[in-house]
């Protein structure tokens, strides 16, 4: 692990020895101060001579000059290294979570997510600057002045360090457990933001079944968890520093009886004995920083712990090695006995087999939870096959990239998503480039001009989260002049007017039709009358297939394409 950490150093070597070493020569210097005023007690106030003094505080002032820079340096150089490091972290988490597909999102809370991206990763930069430089100044600030006070009295260092092992144990022992802990916080804010998230974002529901009391309940306890992991957090922190705070004193401690004692017994000069007391200040003070920043620390850990458990989840729908860049499908799609099962194992497709010519218009119908939306996902490999393969003009899904694979193919689906933004932002979602000449092409296309007018700001009207300011169909024309930009040579549309009334979608089912023309279209239709023209009907149930043809040919069959149409048009009346 600590080799992986390293290996965000890398881009910024110049700025990481940089820090480095103007900390250690800071470091240097810190343990230079009690040497020379050991020297000026022991050698320079004997002479009685002020201008010697004069001299060595002129030299003092230099040093502090000095060490002033190499502060300023580490401060903000350290610091940028360290915010660096963070933003490299949070960007590849960012990246790699883009790369998942659809399952792993079918698992997540967005609101942990956004803490895995946000906070788990806030202390990260500290501990990236400060990590290997305190470690390091530490060990050389303590060698140092073990050897310097040797020099002076080997009983009276060996006592003075004496405690030092404790001291270590301690901190190791702490900063182990407070790990521990941190990563129980972070676990407990993940859920506690996306209890908010969904708290917040469901507030609608909640309000309109006056669930107020539940849902601030539901919110409470999550706070409370929340508070009580903080609160053991502080509690080891507080026996921690509590404890380092004690040793430190008791080193200070021993330094001043036992060299009191060395002094007295003439074995040890004035000067040694303050020079010696101020050495013992000086080599505990990395310890009191790591002390200080014991807060710090095992949260930069336990999010970067955390990242790497994320960033080793690998994705499981990847381009291949050689995968090819598809250009200009035709639109031909064969699916060859192909299986596939959610990851909960309930088997959802079996065995279909299925060719769809290009420029066809092949509508799926039948009962809700038959498997449709799941056989028009695994198109675009938003979900991948289990068994079987699927070929687009001959070629395996499988053998394209991804990308190029997802741009041949437009989906239009029941509930739009919408980005926060303007209207045309997103419209021009399908096609980021588009010009603006295009983007009205569009907007006629999808009859959307008359919706654009009324707008307050025509197309530079804010859509609100999700598109809360528009109506259902008004999203559905949206999502249709994207698709228009987007100009997939196959299209999607997955019970596209399903939510809608029967007048609006007499619209949308225009637009939807001129859309469709010259595609390859696959459609999936509850109602439908909408469905009649299509070239084939397909009727699914969770037993696979079970008969296909055209609206004429499959009335005349009598079978479940017929019981499902006359059920629909023919209800019967129930008083
Ligand atoms: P349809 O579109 O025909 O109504 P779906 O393809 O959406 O049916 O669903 C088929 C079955 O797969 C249903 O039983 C449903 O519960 C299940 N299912 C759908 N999506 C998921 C998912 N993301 N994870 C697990 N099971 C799912
Ligand atoms: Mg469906």
């Amino acid at each position: 692990m600590l080799a992986r950490f390293f290996r965000y150093y890398r881009p910024y070597r110049g700025l990481f020895l940089l820090d480095f070493c103007c900390a250690i020569l800071a470091g240097v210097l810190e343990l230079a101060f009690p040497i020379a005023v050991n020297q000026v007690i022991d050698k320079i106030m004997p002479q009685n001579n002020f201008r010697y003094v004069l001299l060595a505080s002129l030299g003092l002032l230099l040093f502090y000059i000095i060490n002033t820079l190499l502060q300023y340096i580490v401060v903000y150089y350290g610091h940028k290294l360290g915010v660096n490091i963070e933003t490299d972290m949070r960007n590849e988490l960012f990246q790699h979570l883009q790369e998942q597909p659809f399952e792993y999102y079918d698992n997540q809370k967005t609101g942990k997510l956004m803490s895995r991206l946000t906070t788990d990763l806030f202390e990260i930069s500290e501990v990236a600057h400060h990590g290997p430089e305190d470690v390091f100044i530490t060990i050389m600030t303590l060698l140092g002045a073990f050897i310097l006070m040797l020099q002076m009295h080997v009983q009276l260092a060996l006592a003075t360090f004496a405690l030092i092992p404790l001291i270590t144990f301690a901190l190791v022992f702490f900063n182990k457990k407070m790990t521990t802990v941190n990563t129980d916080i972070y676990e407990n804010l993940g859920e506690f933001n996306a209890g908010v998230e969904a708290a917040v974002s469901g507030i609608r529901v909640t309000q309109s079944f006056a669930n107020e009391a539940y849902e601030k309940k539901r919110f409470f306890r999550l706070s409370e968890l929340y508070r009580q992991s903080k609160i053991v957090f502080y509690k080891v922190m507080a026996l921690s520093s509590s404890y380092n705070y004690f040793m430190i004193r008791l080193i200070n401690l021993f330094a001043l009886i036992f060299g009191a004692y060395y002094t007295i017994k003439g074995e040890l000069t004035y000067g040694q004995f303050v020079g010696f007391i101020l050495l013992a200040n000086v080599f505990v003070r990395p310890i009191e920083k790591v002390n200080n920043m014991i807060e710090s620390y095992p949260k930069g850990i336990a999010g970067f712990k955390r990242l790497t458990e994320e960033l080793d989840k690998k994705p499981t729908i990847v381009d291949r090695p050689n995968a090819k860049m598809v250009q200009h499908l035709k639109g031909d799609i064969a699916y060859q006995n192909v299986s596939f099962a959610y990851a909960d194992h309930t088997k959802v497709l079996q065995d279909i087999s299925l060719t769809i010519q290009a420029g066809e218009t092949v509508a799926f119908v039948g009962q809700s939870g038959s498997g449709k939306t799941t056989l028009c996902n695994l198109l675009p490999r938003f979900y991948e096959a289990t068994e079987g393969t699927i070929t687009v003009d001959g070629i395996d899904i499988k053998e394209m990239t991804l990308a190029s694979l997802r741009h041949q193919i437009g989906t239009v689906q029941q509930d739009v998503f919408l980005f926060p933004g303007t209207l045309r932002e997103n419209i021009a979602y399908g096609k980021l480039d588009a010009t603006e000449a295009e983007i009205i092409q569009a907007v006629k296309l999808a009859h959307l001009e008359a919706v654009v007018r009324q707008m307050p700001q025509g197309l530079e009207t804010i859509v609100g989260e999700r598109g809360v300011k528009l109506s259902g169909g008004q999203k559905q024309r949206v999502a249709i002049a994207r698709m228009f930009l987007k100009n997939p040579p196959i299209l999607i549309l997955d019970e596209a007017t399903s939510a809608l009334d029967t007048e609006t979608e007499t619209v949308i089912q225009e637009s939807l039709n001129s859309l469709a023309k010259g595609r390859t279209t696959l459609i999936i239709a509850h109602r439908l009358a909408t469905i009649k023209h299509a070239t084939r009907i397909i009727v699914m149930s969770e037993q696979g297939i079970l008969e296909q043809g055209t609206h004429e040919a499959l009335m005349a069959n009598n079978g479940p394409y017929r019981k499902l149409y006359d059920a629909q048009f023919h209800e019967p009346v129930t008083v």
